[in-house]
């Protein structure tokens, strides 16, 4: 059984019903629909294809719905060009896409120049004479030879490190503080029509600080809704400010393909476990994600160093590892999701246990009866953790201390299963709510033999509400142990 949680962007290569299928099938607990592509009605078509997928299968898949943010993109390119060293590159900010009379590549007599649309226009204004800027994920660097320190305006560069760049791909200029809100208009639309189509998670990118929350905050709370909000951290002040974006939001992820252009490369390691390690502290589900198994975009087997990599974030206690254009636009994206759920399952089994404690989480009553139901896992041979959960809390909580065991959630609400999916360790199950806390529990425990995720003699441990198990606070711990015939036997 596989703790981690997969993450898989869902692009071009996969979003198509039956590959939709075949990832879910392989392991894929959250889809990734990346708001800086494509268009609205294409995404509304790819939430129902997701829902369909996941009707077919009966098990929950979790949608996250990733805003662009103030993330600097190249404007639309008719093609693929490859930068050369020395070349002088010009870039037009704030066109979407080259005006006719002007030539994406320019022959003169020595060399090509090469004429680049960015779209933002407040790009010229920002830069100075010697910024570096770096395009897709830091593999082309240019210098900025001269800049007019005016808006919409054209920036005369040289390539420094040369490479591949094509339409849209993101743009990073380090060091210098570029004057976009990290909650946009394109973002606002993008946080509506995610909410309007009832998405698990929205994730929040380049947040600089607690206060760029607000906005995503604001209309979650507007819609009625309690969607969990994920801050990407790839910007260098997050890393600062860390603790207040912590207390704003409920998960995060460490971006790792922009905080590696953002911050040196080398500090990426050391920050990521630091950036987990805190957030286990505080309870909250933790992402890793880019370049995970970056060489399976174009081969069918990983590197070794990949599959250490994620060796590691297992260890440093990831609830999730996300594949981006492994799954998106890559050869193997079933390949991707195969290899990472059974590198997953692998490193798990010889882990002796994570240690966690979620000292700094909020809901302290849920914390510490979740503690006392994984106390309790410990001290007896138990095969499975049944949890009640409402809204999820109680599942996060006790998913927090990373028990050994199991963990079975028990909820009457959809949506809290799909909220699970990011869960480290956490199935779910749709119960109905009974009376009485112990005849729901009853019937949980029912569902699970007849399916055979218990088996005879079993013990098992509930951490639930009272007197009604799920929207019942949760205040109650108790030991179930079955007999050789699956009933009940004894009740503590
Ligand atoms: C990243 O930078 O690692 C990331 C996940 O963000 P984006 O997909 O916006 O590049």
């Amino acid at each position: 059984m596989r703790r981690t949680r997969i993450i898989g962007t869902i692009g071009p290569a996969s979003n198509n019903e039956e590959t939709l299928e075949a990832l879910v099938n392989a392991g894929l607990n959250v889809a990734r629909l990346n708001y800086s592509h494509g268009n609205l009605e294409q995404k509304t078509e790819l939430i129902n294809k997701l829902r369909k997928v996941e009707s077919k299968f009966g098990n929950p898949v979790g949608i996250l719905a990733d805003l662009p943010g103030p993330k600097l993109r190249l404007g639309t390119m008719e093609k693929e060009i490859l930068l050369s060293k020395n070349s002088l590159v010009k870039l037009y900010c704030g066109m979407e896409k080259l005006n006719d009379d002007i030539k994406l590549i320019e022959n003169s007599t020595a060399e090509a120049i090469f004429n680049i649309p960015v779209s933002y226009g407040g790009l010229s204004k920002d830069l100075a004479e010697g910024d570096a800027i770096l395009i897709a994920d830091g593999t082309v660097r240019l210098n900025v030879l001269k800049s007019p320190n005016k808006e919409n305006d054209i920036v005369n560069c040289e390539v420094v490190e040369p490479g591949l760049v094509s339409s849209r791909k993101g743009v990073n200029v380090p060091g210098t503080l570029v004057s976009l809100p990290s909650v946009g208009e394109k973002d606002l639309i993008s946080i509506k029509h995610a909410l309007e189509n009832n998405v698990d998670f929205i994730a929040v990118s380049y947040v600089r600080n607690a206060n760029d929350l607000q906005p995503a905050i604001h209309a979650i709370k507007e819609a009625g809704k309690f969607t969990p909000l994920i801050a990407k951290i790839e910007h260098p002040a997050a890393i600062e400010n860390f603790d207040e974006i912590l207390e704003m939001c409920n998960g995060i992820m460490v971006a790792r393909g922009d905080l590696g252009v953002e911050i040196p490369y080398e500090e990426v390691p050391l920050v990521q476990e630091k950036l987990i390690a805190k957030t286990l502290e505080r309870g909250l589900p933790v992402i890793v994600a880019t370049q995970v198994l970056e060489s399976m975009t174009h081969s069918p087997v990983p590197t070794r160093a990949e599959v250490t990599d994620i060796a590691n974030a297992i260890r440093q206690g990831t609830s999730a590892l996300m594949l981006s254009g492994e799954t998106a636009s890559g050869d193997y994206p079933l390949e991707a999701v195969q290899t990472m759920s059974k590198v997953c399952a692998h490193v798990e089994q010889g882990l002796e246990s994570i240690h966690s404690s979620p000292a700094l989480s909020k809901y302290r009553a849920t914390r510490a009866v979740a503690h006392a139901g994984v106390t309790l896992s410990k001290e007896e041979n138990v095969a499975m953790l049944l949890v009640a959960s409402q809204n999820g809390n109680a599942a996060r909580l006790v998913s927090a201390y990373r028990p050994k065991c199991p963990i079975t959630v028990f909820t009457n609400k959809m949506e809290t299963m799909r909220k699970n999916t990011l869960l480290w360790g956490v199935d779910s199950i749709l119960v109905e709510e009974e009376e009485r806390s112990r005849s729901t529990i009853l019937n949980a425990i029912r569902i699970l033999y007849e399916n055979g995720k218990i088996l005879p003699n079993d013990v098992l441990v509930s951490v639930s509400g009272s007197p009604k198990a799920i929207s019942g606070a949760t205040n109650t711990v108790r030991m179930f142990k079955l007999d050789s015939n699956g009933n009940v036997i004894k009740d503590e």
